[in-house]
């Protein structure tokens, strides 16, 4: 589960101050799958950067499984970072490093074992329906395959929480499908709680559970995706 609450975080900048968010609150249950939309500059990576412990909030609070993120620092903050995926929004995978290699990165940054090591990576392969790719680099797969890679890698250190900004925002109809597969396995198969920043409602009709709407920095909708898009 988290929770954030009444969130606020402003950019300050030469030319003013600008509010990115303005008391956001937001509960994702467990095991759930919530999209978070809005226009451009309504505040959503922001709120991504801030749950993904990339960015510090003003003031507010960030609890995943009852622990207040906001108030860690030092080691027990990076230790709080591992439980949370990242799927960046851009292409992000090591050129250099094979599929298995760029999944491998946060087994090897936390010291796991050779042996768990390529046990993990294998089941991840296969999660993300890439058993076969294992020895490609990235220059060898296509977009959609790369972003599985990276949703792969984002799941690797085994985090409670998936968080994807714009997973399929670069890519065409049928590869997007299967990332949209992939994270749904990701919440059915590994009972990760996972957040999808979004501008596009489809990918919200497809996987997500909830919807929060951003406006401005504020949510000015949360709600089951059933009963909003009904009403849209
Ligand atoms: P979204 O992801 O919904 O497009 P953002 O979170 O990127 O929204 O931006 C929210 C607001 O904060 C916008 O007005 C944006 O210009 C501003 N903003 C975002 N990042 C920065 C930054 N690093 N410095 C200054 N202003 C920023
Ligand atoms: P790269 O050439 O991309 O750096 P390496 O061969 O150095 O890849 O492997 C990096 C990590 O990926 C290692 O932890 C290794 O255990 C794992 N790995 C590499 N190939 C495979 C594979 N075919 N199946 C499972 N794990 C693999």
């Amino acid at each position: 589960m988290i929770t954030v609450e009444n969130l606020t975080k402003a950019y300050r900048g030469r030319s003013g101050t600008t509010v990115a968010l303005d008391g956001v609150s937001l509960q994702v249950p467990a095991g759930t799958v919530c999209g978070v939309v809005g226009e451009s500059g309504a505040g959503k990576s922001t709120l991504a950067r801030c749950i993904a412990l990339l960015e510090q909030p003003d003031s507010g609070g960030i609890l995943v499984d009852g622990t207040d993120l906001v108030t860690l620092r030092g080691s027990a903050l990076r230790a709080a970072r591992r439980q949370i995926g990242v799927v960046p929004q851009n292409d992000s995978l090591l050129r250099q490093r094979t599929a298995a290699g760029n999944i491998a990165l946060p087994l090897e940054a936390a010291g796991a074992p050779v042996e768990a090591r390529r046990k993990r990576v294998v089941e991840l392969l296969d999660l993300v329906g890439l058993a076969d790719k294992a020895g490609n680099y990235p220059d060898q797969l296509s977009g959609g395959q790369r972003q599985r890679v990276a949703i792969a890698r984002a799941l690797a250190a085994n985090p409670s929480v998936l968080l994807a900004d714009e997973p399929t925002s670069a890519l065409d109809p049928d590869t997007t499908a299967s990332v949209l597969t992939v994270l749904d396995r990701a919440r059915a198969e590994l009972g990760v709680t996972v957040l999808v920043v979004t501008h596009d409602m489809g990918v919200v009709r497809r996987i997500c559970d909830d919807v929060a709407v951003l406006d401005r920095g504020q949510v000015v909708e949360h709600g089951k995706v059933l009963d909003l898009v009904t009403q849209a």
